[in-house]
């Protein structure tokens, strides 16, 4: 198979990349660079520089690139806390950035797409675990955009017949079993990365959201899933949808909630280090429990997590904190 990855050099796509050329793909990278690390894109990948929203940049990339078979699409701003203060960097860069996306696949004749959602599409849930066909009303500005973007790939399939799967991901977390690739976002928001950065000795400690919710310890619950695995994920979706798979939306996560502090728990028992950690008040946007079920992805893409256990996911991440304390070298 021949894949566009745009957003590439991202934490997710750098990992799909490196799953997708491991299994024999030829892989085409495009990313504007500005959260993504030049590192973290596979050696063999062909790289392109350019940014979504410049039609020209995306357009050069599949005028020159024939018998793309699909293209998976991670290119997005995805922090929730910043989409509540910078709301329009969000709108521009998710949504205007794949609508001139839609417009160059439409008219470069491109018939297959797998992107990337999450589960903030959801908010609060009614009931846990999470199903696709719950409803959808965001508590924040990334779930909003995210879900925007669903219906925008929705209404292009019936006008031009793009069709796309939507992949709603719970806490991706983890790093490459080989300690190449990791998580390195900057700054960095992610829970177990920042209780990672307080065990390799760059944070002083971690801070816990809120603990008075509505939780047995009072701390967020959350659906933590490896990396690897959801870089599996979308290439079950692509081939599902070259085999004549319909236009689908699919929740990934390992439907087993943790706690924040059970996830400190695990990750000072996987260090062997303290792990300072100080209770604070709660952040804006958070639900309390966010848990999926992923039937629908096991059963109909043959999807079956690998890294199902906490500790594990855990030690793939320490094995990249440990030895890259200060994440990539260019940023
Ligand atoms: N969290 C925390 N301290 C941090 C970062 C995150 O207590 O420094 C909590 C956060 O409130 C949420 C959970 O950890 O309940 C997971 O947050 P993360 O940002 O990793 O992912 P999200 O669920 O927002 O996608």
């Amino acid at each position: 198979m021949k894949i566009l990855v745009l957003g590439g050099a991202g934490y997710i796509g750098s990992h799909t990349v490196y799953s997708l050329i491991e299994q024999g793909s030829e892989v085409v990278v495009f990313d504007n660079f500005e959260t993504g690390h030049i590192e973290a894109v596979h050696p063999e990948a062909k790289l392109y520089k350019g940014d979504l929203r410049n039609r020209a940049e995306i357009d050069e990339v599949l005028d020159k690139e024939k018998n793309i078979d699909a293209v998976i699409h991670f290119a997005a701003n995805s922090l929730v806390g910043e989409s509540m203060i910078k709301p329009l960097k969000y709108y521009d860069n998710n949504l205007c950035g794949t609508k001139v996306l839609l417009e160059s696949l439409v008219e470069h004749g491109i018939k297959n797409i797998v992107f990337s959602s999450t589960a903030a599409t959801y908010g609060e849930p009614l009931h846990t675990p999470i199903l696709e066909d719950d409803p959808t009303n965001p508590t924040n500005c990334y779930g909003e955009t995210k879900k925007a973007m669903e219906r925008m790939f929705y209404w292009t399939e019936i006008a031009y017949g793009l069709k796309y799967v939507s992949l709603r991901y719970f806490n991706a977390c983890g790093a490459h079993i080989s300690g190449k690739i990791g998580e390195a976002h900057n700054p960095e928001t992610h829970l177990i990365p920042i209780i990672l950065q307080a065990a390799n000795g760059t944070r002083d400690h971690i801070s816990i959201f809120g603990t008075d919710y509505n939780t047995p310890d009072g701390t967020c619950i959350r659906d933590y899933i490896h990396v690897t695995d959801l870089a599996q994920a979308h290439i079950l979706a692509v081939k599902y949808l070259l085999d004549g798979g319909k236009s689908d939306i699919f929740n990934l996560g390992n439907g087993v909630g943790f706690s924040v502090k059970e996830v400190i728990e695990t990750a000072r028992k996987v260090t062997g280090k303290e792990i300072k950690a100080i209770e604070e008040a709660r952040r804006a946007g958070d639900p309390a429990v966010l848990i999926a079920s992923s039937d629908k992805a096991k059963k109909i893409l043959g999807w079956k997590p690998e890294y199902d256990d906490l500790s594990t996911i855990i030690k793939t991440a320490w094995k990249w904190h440990s030895t890259h304390p200060d994440g990539y070298a260019t940023k």
